[in-house]
Order: structure tokens, then C-alpha cells, then sequence
């Protein structure tokens, strides 16, 4: 029997770059995957389960970061050279029915634009147009011409934050299996929207993302239609493919010609609605009404995104600027202030001073913008030394240094505190805090529902929300929200 089930290969490579992040992604951020392990990630897959046992699934290699800045050039060369390698021996011992393709689809290589084009370019060079593909990808992904040529099954996040991502890989998985077993392809029709949006602006939280994305299942049922997408695209990236894109797979032509278009239409005609997703403000602002909502008698904690430097779009995580700005501040440093977690800066050289430190210590220290030094320079922390831990496998070691009423958490390597769970894990209980700063845009759901109160404040940062102060050059124009439109841009899909 076995011998008569499909080969799948599993290959791929995922980061979100921010081209405005000083962070070069190294080997350190990827935790590389092979063989089994590959497999292995995906629960879905595991022997005894249907989709498991449809198909012999290879691993072939498999590389993750957190979000970052471009990744290295040697870095990506190398990874798709084991890519591409361990598909030539599989090519060599038998043909290959699908290719499962996990990309996120907006990664940044330095000296080099679309790069997953260029990963699926040498992909089809190796297996031919004969495999079906399929590319699970994260919504804030951009789908490039070379891309939708190469990708027969292209899908993406429905969620915003993406609480359905291993849903959106099992669809794929399930969608692939299905094609192949027909023996067939299918049709894509592909709209290129010209709108380019923060993710801050687009969360299925609240309208008129959470309609847009509220439409696609009854779409996905349709009679012809194997799947349907939008693509917010990524804004902090520089180059022609960074837009938004829609697009319907199925066999039935009209039927998904006619999704596609409607899906764009609708999409375009809600643009002037996509505000931030929180109340917004600047710092300042956040503090006051975080200090006015503890007045007022207000539940703890009270949140503030510092969403310009947001690990999880790609900033850097060691811009000090808003930590900076929280030093100056005496209703937050005083003895008595209330209780505010900022998380977090990353210096390895700071952490190395303050691990020579006992607890208790006075602490007076020098860290961050040791990557990042565009928006502002390293910042003095003079406090007392509150806590040391190890073991954390992303941040390395941990201080957190009281200044009055702030804990500042210092890492070694770069690491988004966007869980409850990072804090408890320093002994810093969210519930007990009056205010929590945090590097993160929209809050993701364990900060989401521990939150009492919230402002999202627009800081500088490789991440800015004001994406107007960025300065685009290579994006294609006209783009809302940078330009006005004289009249409606060609909607009308491409089918594939
Ligand atoms: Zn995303």
C-alpha cells in the first residue's frame, strides 16, 4: 500500500523582515529542522491520523525566526542550498508528487528582493511544473507574480492576531492532498490591491477586517472553489511586490473569477475604514491615561504598546527610545510610583555587568541600541539590581532592574515579552502590575485578556505605524494610503 501513496516534500523558510530594522537575522535566530523533525512539527501529520497516513510526508528542512531585519545573505544562501540539495536527492530516487512550501512571505534578504519568489524559482527548477504546491502563509505575507506562477495552492491566515495559523497549515495539508488525488491543478484567479496598511490597522478583531475575513469561509464552500485569501502584504518592507492580493483557487473559472474580484472590491471600497485596532496615542498620552485609569480606581494592568520597535513585526528590540523617555519620568521612578513592567531591552553586554552583581545591588548601567541607534542612543539605567534568571532559550540570561516604580527587564539576546507567561517567568505576576509598556502592537491574546486598559503608542521605530514617515521608494504608486486616487484601480482578476 505504502508504495502507492503520494511523496510530499516539506521544505521552507519563515521570518517577517522589516527592511527599516538595523537586526541582520543570523543562524541564531533560526532553529533549523530536518528529516523527521520537519514532520514532526506538524501535529496534523503524525502517523494515524488521516492526513498522516495520506501521504508519505519528507522532510526536507525547515528554518523559523521571530520576526527580525534582513536576514544575512550567507545565511539565506545556505539554507536554500539545503533546501535545494535535499530535493535533488529526493528527485533522484523517485518523482515527487507535492511540495508542501511553509514560507511566512515576507522575508528580506540583504542585496536581494522577493525572496521566496527566488526559493520557489529554484524549487521548480529541480522538480518541474509536475508537483502541485501548496504555500501556507501569514496574511501579512506579499504574493509576488513569481510566487503566484510557482504556487498552484497559495493560502494565508484568516486571524489577526493569527490564532488559526496551524488551522491555515492543516487546510493546506488537507487542500494538497485533495489535488493531488484528483491528479489535476488548480486555476487561481490573483488581484493585486493597491493598498499597503499596518497590521495595527487590519486585525479581524474589528471591522471591516473582521467582515472582509468573515466572508472567505462561505466563499471557501462555494461549488469550483478550493480556497480564497486576502493578503493584508507587509508594510515595512521596500519593494515592488508590497501590496495587498487576493486570491481564489478552484477548478470552476467563473466561480472563483468572480470571488476574487468580489473579495478585492471589497477590500478596496473599506479602505478609509481600516483605523488602529486600539485607542492610539503617543507614550505620554498612554501613561497619563494609564496613571488616570489607576486614579479612577481602574483594574491592573493597564497595557502600552510600544509598537515602533514590536519584535513581532520586525523591530529590532533594542531601540531605547521609549525606555528613554520612561526614565524622564517622575510619576513613574519615584519610590512610591506604581508598578510598571517594561519589557524589554537586549545588551549582552549590560547583562554581562549586571551578572556580576548581587541582588540588591546598586545598579548603574548602560544598555541597548547596541543593533538599533537610529531613533535613539544607549540608555543609562541607574536602579537597584531586583532579580537574575537563566535559562530562557531565546532571551539568554535575564536582569530586571528597579527604578522606583518601573521594573526594566534586560535581556541578553532578543526576545518579545508578548505573553503573560514572560513575566510570570522573570517572577513579574502581569495581574499585580499597574501598567505594563511592552514592545508589541496589537495585543497578542494572553496580554489581550489580562488587559484593563489600553493605548497603542505610536513610537519611532524599524516598525513605525506612521508608515507615511518611513519613505517608500520602491513600492508601486499609486498606493493608499500614500497617494489619492483619481479614479478606481483596475480590479479585475488574473487567472493563473
Ligand atoms: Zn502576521
Amino acid at each position: 500500500m505504502s508504495a502507492q501513496k503520494p511523496r510530499i516534500a516539506i521544505l521552507g523558510m519563515a521570518i517577517e523582515s522589516s527592511a527599516y530594522s538595523a537586526h541582520r537575522a543570523d543562524y541564531r535566530d533560526f532553529g533549523p529542522l530536518v528529516g523527521d523533525e520537519v514532520v514532526d512539527r506538524y501535529p496534523f501529520l503524525a502517523a494515524g491520523t488521516p492526513l498522516g497516513d495520506a501521504a508519505d510526508w519528507i522532510g526536507v528542512f525547515y528554518a523559523r525566526s521571530i520576526p527580525g531585519g534582513r536576514v544575512r545573505t550567507e545565511v539565506y544562501a545556505d539554507f536554500k542550498e539545503r533546501m535545494l540539495s535535499g530535493l535533488r536527492d529526493l528527485v533522484a530516487d523517485a518523482p515527487l508528487d507535492a511540495i508542501y512550501f511553509d514560507i511566512h512571505g515576507a522575508m528580506s534578504v540583504v542585496g536581494m528582493d522577493d525572496a521566496e519568489g527566488d526559493l520557489i524559482t529554484g524549487i521548480r527548477a529541480i522538480v518541474g511544473d509536475g508537483p502541485v504546491i501548496t504555500s501556507p502563509m501569514d496574511l501579512h505575507g506579499n504574493v509576488s507574480e513569481k510566487l503566484a506562477l510557482g504556487v498552484e495552492l497559495l493560502t494565508c491566515y484568516r486571524m489577526a492576531p493569527h490564532e488559526d495559523a496551524w488551522d491555515t497549515r492543516e487546510r493546506a495539508a488537507r487542500n494538497l492532498v485533495e489535488w493531488v488525488a484528483r491528479d489535476d491543478k488548480p486555476l487561481r484567479a490573483w488581484v493585486r490591491v493597491p493598498i499597503l496598511l499596518p497590521g495595527e490597522k487590519t486585525s479581524t478583531r474589528v471591522e471591516p477586517a473582521r467582515r472582509l475575513y468573515g466572508a472567505i469561509p462561505a466563499i471557501e464552500a462555494l461549488l469550483g472553489v478550493t480556497d480564497a485569501s486576502i493578503w493584508i502584504g507587509y508594510a515595512w518592507a521596500d519593494e515592488p511586490r508590497c501590496h495587498a492580493t487576493v486570491l481564489v483557487s478552484g477548478e470552476d473559472r467563473e466561480q472563483i473569477v468572480r470571488a476574487a474580484e468580489t473579495l478585492a472590491s471589497d477590500l478596496w471600497d473599506a479602505r478609509e475604514e481600516f483605523g488602529f485596532v486600539g485607542p492610539p496615542g503617543s507614550l505620554e498620552e498612554g501613561v497619563e491615561r494609564a496613571l488616570a485609569h489607576r486614579d479612577a480606581g481602574g483594574a491592573k494592568p493597564y497595557l502600552i504598546s510600544d509598537s515602533g520597535d514590536n519584535p513581532g513585526a520586525g523591530g529590532t528590540g533594542d531601540v531605547t527610545w521609549t525606555l528613554t523617555q520612561l526614565l524622564g519620568m517622575p510619576a513613574l521612578t519615584a519610590e512610591d510610583a506604581p508598578l510598571t513592567y517594561v519589557g524589554s531591552i537586549f545588551d549582552a553586554g549590560a547583562i554581562e555587568e549586571l551578572f556580576a552583581l548581587s541582588i540588591g545591588d546598586a545598579v548603574d548601567v548602560t544598555a541597548g541600541a547596541r543593533v538599533d541607534s537610529r531613533v535613539s542612543g544607549p540608555v543609562r539605567i541607574r536602579g537597584v539590581l531586583h532579580s537574575l534568571h537563566t535559562g530562557d532559550k531565546d532571551a539568554g540570561r535575564i536582569a530586571v532592574v528597579r527604578v522606583g516604580g518601573l521594573r526594566v527587564i534586560v535581556t541578553e539576546f532578543r526576545k518579545a515579552y508578548h505573553a503573560t507567561g514572560d513575566y510570570a517567568a522573570v517572577g513579574l505576576d502581569p495581574l499585580l502590575a499597574d501598567i505594563i509598556v511592552t514592545k508589541i502592537g496589537y495585543l497578542e491574546p494572553t496580554l489581550y485578556d489580562v488587559a484593563q486598559g489600553w493605548t497603542l503608542a505610536l513610537t519611532p521605530g524599524p516598525v513605525d505605524q506612521d508608515l507615511l514617515r518611513l519613505g517608500h521608494e520602491r513600492i508601486e504608486r499609486p498606493m493608499f494610503p500614500f497617494d489619492s486616487f483619481a479614479e478606481r484601480p483596475d480590479l479585475t482578476a488574473r487567472v493563473l
